[in-house]
């Protein structure tokens, strides 16, 4: 049994590409959800690969794992909409950096991309700063949910014979007759012959209980604004010249169509602490607004959060293969969604196959389509009548905000989803302006009509996170 412990984007996305040749893979997630670790927080953005430092592995894996979003796109019916970015010069000075920018990108071998002159720009942007001069433009820049790319990768896993397990804390591994023997939280136990470590920021303290040392992860927290769709602020994500540490406060916009305004990137002591604070916010709200000064803090804000990076003191990914059968994935900071494709096809052809000598064969029955249920609100009129007459809850609406029908809920809670951010992150029902006040205990409702499970049982996201905390007389 091949197993991968976390079940972020790049766990899942590997158990994925193991499971084309092995059958008997499991993915062991911690969290009560899969994808909902560091891949739930983030700019959302596959980006064109031209600036990772030539020669880095980050370089290596980033515009490859750009380049094989079409086909996860295809393969997993995940959005991936490639609306191209730029890095826009606001002042004289930092035109040389564009042209910096254009030779890395000759040295990571990316050709895609045009440095556009403040017409081009504009008629592209006509929200931008009036002090904006050019920009770095590149096309194949895209964004997409990561956690749905995460959450469909699992079903993939499941619909080919592997499994997915959530809520399994991988605590303590010991060795017996050349195999892994895995102890989880729960009191479980598996033996597996390869173990791939994918835990994201904790990706340091799994390896270190297979005796391993790889470098130390510190959590770099980035703080946002999400804004509502009332305004369209920009057609591509827009960025500022960049840093040695990051790529700045940048406004994106969101595949389901709201705004973020973000991140910072400031070092925190907690891998846990993902707190907003009125000095990251300000610091936001100062930055972005100096290249899109319409941007509306006042009345357009939905919510604000904050992610995590899992930084290493190299500042690149570190994968390679630990002490016997086990290979530790760790300091996937950013672009590690982008590169998360590309990072699943390292693992497997190159370390498993060609370091590890394990001689892999593409399964004869492996199916690689895994159909979705569209999200009613983005399909034609006559699409959803149809699926109406077919089912009349694809009518009824559950979350006004973003348009999510019964039909698209009871779809998650079949694929597995038990608890609300679960439905959330499936379906995108109580991410919309309302942040789930008015759909939480009609999802819920769902949830228990579904699956049996008393209301009192259901959770919001992890252990304690009750909703009702005991019994009610109706819901
Ligand atoms: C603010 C911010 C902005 C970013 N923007 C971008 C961007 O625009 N584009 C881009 O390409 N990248 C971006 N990134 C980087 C990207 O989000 C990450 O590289 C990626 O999500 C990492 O995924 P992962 O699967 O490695 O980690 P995770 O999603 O954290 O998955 C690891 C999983 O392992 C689980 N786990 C941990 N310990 C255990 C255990 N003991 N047993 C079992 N399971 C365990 C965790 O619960 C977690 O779910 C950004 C990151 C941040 C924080």
């Amino acid at each position: 049994m091949v197993a991968v412990i976390g079940g972020g984007i790049v766990g899942s996305l590997i158990a994925r590409e193991i499971n084309k040749y092995v059958e008997d893979v499991y993915l062991f997630e911690a969290k009560n959800g899969i994808g909902t670790g560091v891949t739930k927080a983030n700019s959302g953005i596959l980006h064109g690969g031209y600036d990772d430092p030539p020669g880095s592995l980050r370089a290596q894996l980033c515009y490859k794992g750009n380049r094989l979003y079409d086909e996860i796109s295809r393969e997993l019916s995940i959005e991936v909409k490639r609306i191209g970015s730029h890095v826009v010069a606001l002042d004289e000075s930092e035109l040389a950096v564009i042209d910096e920018l254009e030779e890395k990108a000759t040295r990571n071998n990316v050709k895609e991309y045009r440095i556009l002159n403040r017409d081009e720009l504009f008629e592209m942007e006509p929200n931008l700063s009036e002090n904006a001069l050019s920009s770095f433009y590149c096309p194949i820049a895209g964004i997409t949910e990561p956690w749905e790319v995460a959450i469909q990768a699992a079903r993939s896993i499941e619909l080919n014979g592997g499994r997915v397990f959530k809520g399994k804390r991988l605590v303590e591994v010991a060795k017996k007759d050349g195999k892994f023997e895995l102890s989880f939280e729960d009191g479980s136990t598996y033996t597996a012959d390869l173990v791939i470590n994918a835990a994201g920021l904790y990706a340091d303290e799994v390896a270190k209980l297979f005796g391993d040392d790889v470098p130390k992860i510190f959590p770099i927290k980035g703080e946002y604004f999400l804004l509502g769709k009332d305004v369209r602020y920009v057609n591509s994500v827009i960025f500022p010249m960049p840093s040695e540490l990051t790529k700045g406060c940048l406004v994106i916009p969101t595949v389901d169509g709201g705004f973020l305004a973000g991140p910072t990137a400031h070092g925190v002591q907690s891998k846990q602490d993902f707190s907003t604070t009125r000095d990251g916010l300000a610091e936001v709200k100062e930055k972005t607004l100096k290249l899109i000064p319409s941007l509306d803090f006042s009345r357009n804000v939905v919510k604000t959060f904050a992610g995590l990076r899992p930084e290493s003191g190299g500042k690149d990914f570190y994968i390679d293969v630990g002490t016997d059968n086990v290979i530790h994935v760790s300091g996937i900071r950013s672009p590690g969604l982008t590169a998360a494709p590309a990072i699943a096809k390292y693992v497997t052809e190159y370390l498993i196959e060609e370091k590890l000598h394990i001689n892999l064969e593409k399964r004869q029955n492996y199916i690689e389509h895994v159909e979705k249920v569209s999200h009613f609100v983005e399909t034609d009129f006559d699409y959803w009548s149809k699926a109406i007459e077919e089912d009349p809850e694809a009518g009824q609406i559950i979350c006004f905000c973003n348009k999510v029908t019964k039909q698209e809920i009871k779809e998650a809670i079949r694929n597995g989803a038990r608890t609300i951010d679960e439905v959330k992150f499936a379906t995108r029902a109580s991410f919309g302006e309302c942040q789930g006040s008015s759909c939480t205990s009609k999802i819920l409702k769902i949830i228990c009509d579904e699956t049996g499970l008393r209301p009192q049982d259901v959770l919001l996201n992890e252990k304690g996170s009750w909703i009702i905390d005991s019994e009610v007389r109706s819901i």
